[in-house]
């Protein structure tokens, strides 16, 4: 990438972009609610289970001026999840002060690993046993996701919902390749702690993106 390029990416007025779709948010708080998705390359947290690995190099993503990314987004919705990859990785002050002045409502998928940089009506907070979430990520977030991939997850969980503030939604989601096993196991843990809710992909039953 062209150094003239770099640095508008790292300024955040350009962002490596995998994709953008209209489709229904299939999980947690907002799920059955159509929604822009923004998808933003780059992800150095390394979850092994992951399932969009080709949004792990932002080099294969081409650099695109945020004024797109907010023209296209307006013909579509008024509510924007920007996700990843983790989105994080960049600064996100640009893209959401534009999408804002728009009159857009922003919500973020991020596992928090990084600063958090931009305006946000909704974050989710789906954090990752490889690099925990920064402070201020466990005070700005509305719903926390754990992402159960075995049984040791339910104690991860536990350790993160401690951290979290007070009026934070909690969920329990099933790993997609585990759910067979999961679903009876998180469906007991919630009846025996009703502060949790389940979570499923909805969008994989519903198959849309
Ligand atoms: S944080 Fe998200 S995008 Fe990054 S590796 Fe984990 S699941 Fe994949």
């Amino acid at each position: 990438m062209k150094k003239e390029v770099q640095d508008l990416v790292n300024a955040g007025v350009m962002l490596p972009l995998m994709e953008e779709f209209y489709t229904i948010q299939g999980e947690g708080f907002h799920k059955g609610t159509a929604a822009y998705f923004i998808r933003v390359g780059g992800c150095d947290v390394g979850c092994h289970w992951c399932d969009v690995k080709e949004s792990w190099n932002a080099d294969l993503h081409p650099p695109t001026a945020i004024e797109s990314i907010v023209e296209n987004a307006a013909k579509y919705s008024k509510t924007i999840v920007i996700t990843g990859g983790e989105p994080l990785t960049w600064n996100m002050d640009p893209l959401t002060e534009m999408l804002k002045s728009q009159g857009m409502q922003i919500h973020i998928e991020t596992s928090g690993a990084y600063k958090l940089t931009g305006t946000w009506d909704w974050v989710c907070l789906s954090p990752k046993k490889m690099k925990l979430p920064t402070k201020e990520v466990y005070k700005a977030a509305n719903e926390l996701k754990v992402i159960i991939f075995n049984k040791d997850d339910f104690r991860f969980a536990e350790e993160q919902a401690a951290k979290i503030n007070e009026n934070c939604i909690l969920y329990l989601q099933p790993e997609w390749s585990k759910r067979d096993k999961m679903v009876p196991l998180i469906v007991d843990y919630v009846m025996q702690n009703p502060q949790w809710k389940v979570s499923l992909q909805t969008h994989k039953y519903l198959n849309i993106p």
